[in-house]
């Protein structure tokens, strides 16, 4: 009866390809946009930007429009940006737009 066992054919089953791709995909989307911690969102510095002050003509590039008169919110890095469009970004991720300088997550 051994030789029965012996000539057992073995195969790779292709559904193990298809799984090891899927279970990769997901992981590389958690990497990319982990939204900062609150705390650190907390303590970025916050401005407002006033009349003659020549930072209000850089621009924001995160909507790519002037800072003009807006509160303005620096990151840890010096770079610049509306507090809400930074706000809105770093609910998503937690990398400067700029030099992808990171904050801590929670
Ligand atoms: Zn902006
Ligand atoms: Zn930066």
């Amino acid at each position: 009866m051994t030789s029965l066992l012996h000539s057992v054919f073995k195969s790779e089953p292709m559904e193990e390809f298809d799984n090891e791709e899927n279970a990769y995909e997901p992981m590389e989307f958690f990497y990319y946009y982990y939204p900062a911690s609150e705390a650190a969102v907390e303590q970025l510095v916050t401005n407002i930007i006033g009349e003659g002050n020549e930072a209000r003509n850089a621009e924001c590039s995160i909507c790519l429009k002037t800072l003009g008169n807006a509160e303005v919110t620096e990151m840890p890095c010096n770079h610049e940006y509306h507090s809400i469009c930074l706000r809105d970004w770093l609910s998503t991720r937690n990398t400067c737009p700029i030099c992808r300088h990171v904050l801590p997550v929670d």
